[in-house]
């Protein structure tokens, strides 16, 4: 049985930790050059979880002594893929199945679309067709299991309001930076620049508040931050176990109530335009009662959170939520919990990581959609329970990515 995994990220990763454990052919599918590419992206940014919260225990298990397995520190984005996401990738059982500078552009099964054998378990008959885009070209790879890791970094959001583009936005997306700058280490990049920030998460937070430090050594730096919500307050989680996010939102809440005079704060407003205006950006805001005013900005930072690409599955019958995104069985179990602090999660079991699409799963960040609070431990857990299945399911279902496995019933004409 062949595992087509999409996505060398944290979560990719350990479950080809756990395919080569449990003994199952697979593949691991990158789109960047290197393992990672995500975390990479925000490298700079430290996580609020500990290093004993960040490796799984297949992590642990392979890297051995030397590794951070127990300690209370915070490490960067880039320390997590130094000391642990690279050495697991160059693992002579991993490296062997793991192809860097390819990207999954969309997956089916032979010989059906979306539409055929509904409810009646034949697709499982049908192995996946798994399309693909390297150097080389494009091409097509059969699987009988697919585990879509690819993440949500990828895909931020638009800035206008109601989540789509803004008028004028698209025409000036090379003059937005959708991801959390590197302000400290960079910052001939921001200094002495107007900047707009637009987002509340911990994304925009943390641009802000580097922004601010940037900003009180650099003469004719500031930030106009942008907020959806008339609140200008970021709820802090009471008595916060994690400190770094505690340390941020108190930061973030001080700038809030009027504490930098290097930070405009426009809470209540929405992006209603944007304009080219030579070398600058002409960002037209509304707020609640209809007021529209401009802000002449040098940068945008656009940070209103990201959602897994549906592209990938969209031939695939996976029950999305309509409010998250997030596959429909998880997506209802995380809406019923709402409001809860992520640190008191745990995976929810194999059943709601489960869609009417036999053996198509996704997990780590994606699988929770919108919803913000997935956590890497979490992410762990559900590739535990998937490959627990996995191999509870395959001593009694022969595979199918034989050519005689293939002869589809039931197709529509699309
Ligand atoms: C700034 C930030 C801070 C965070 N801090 C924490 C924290 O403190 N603690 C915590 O537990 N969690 C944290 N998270 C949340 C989460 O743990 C991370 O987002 C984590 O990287 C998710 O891992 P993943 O493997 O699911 O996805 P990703 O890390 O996003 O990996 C997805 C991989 O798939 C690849 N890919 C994407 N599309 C394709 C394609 N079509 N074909 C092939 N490959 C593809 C990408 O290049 C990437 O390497 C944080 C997230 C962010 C953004």
């Amino acid at each position: 049985m062949h595992i087509a995994i999409l996505g060398a990220g944290p979560i990719g990763l350990d479950a080809a930790l756990a395919a080569h454990e449990a003994g199952f052919p697979f593949t691991v599918y990158e789109s960047g050059r290197e393992v990672a590419a995500n975390v990479r992206a925000w490298g700079h940014v430290r996580l609020f979880t500990p290093w004993s919260m960040n490796l799984s225990a297949r992590m642990r298990n392979r890297l051995g002594v030397g590794t951070p397995t127990t300690s209370d520190e915070c490490p960067t984005g880039v320390e997590l893929v130094q000391q642990v996401l690279s050495p697991v990738a160059a693992l002579p059982d991993l490296a062997a199945n793991l192809r860097l500078g390819t990207e999954v552009v969309a997956v089916s099964r032979a010989g059906l679309v979306k539409s055929d054998e509904i409810g009646t378990g034949a697709r499982s008959n049908h192995p996946f067709r798994v399309l693909i885009r390297d150097a080389h070209g494009e091409r097509v790879e059969p699987a009988d299991v697919v585990l879509d890791c690819t993440g949500t970094y990828g895909h931020p959001n638009p800035t206008g309001d109601g989540g789509i583009p803004a008028p004028g936005e698209r025409g000036l997306a090379d003059r937005i930076e959708r991801r959390i700058p590197d302000v400290a280490g960079s910052p001939e990049l921001w200094a002495g620049r107007s900047v707009l920030v637009v987002g509340a998460g911990h994304s925009a937070q943390t641009a802000v508040t580097d922004l601010q430090a940037l900003a009180a050594s650099s003469a004719g730096t500031h930030a106009t931050w942008v907020l959806r919500s008339p609140a200008g307050r970021i709820e802090p989680i009471e008595n916060d176990p994690l400190s770094e996010r505690a340390r941020l939102t108190a930061r973030a809440n001080e700038i809030l109530a009027g504490g930098s005079p290097h930070v405009s704060v426009l809470a209540g407003w929405v992006v209603d335009e944007l304009r080219p205006g030579g070398d600058a950006v002409v960002v037209i805001l509304r707020n609640g009662a209809g007021r529209r005013r401009s802000v002449e900005v040098d940068r945008v930072v656009s940070l209103t959170g990201s959602v897994g690409d549906p592209a990938i599955y969209r031939q695939l019958q996976v029950h999305e939520c309509w409010a998250t995104s997030g596959p429909m069985k998880l997506a209802a179990t995380l809406l019923g919990e709402a409001g809860g602090d992520c640190l008191q999660q745990t995976s929810h079991g194999v059943a709601v990581l489960e869609s009417p699409e036999p053996r198509f799963y996704m997990l780590g960040s994606k699988s929770y959609g919108r919803n913000n609070t997935f956590l890497l431990r979490v992410g762990y857990e559900q590739v535990g329970e998937v490959f627990d299945e996995l191999k509870a399911s395959t001593a009694s279902v022969p595979a199918t990515t034989s050519a005689t496995a293939t002869g589809a019933t039931g197709r529509g004409d699309e």
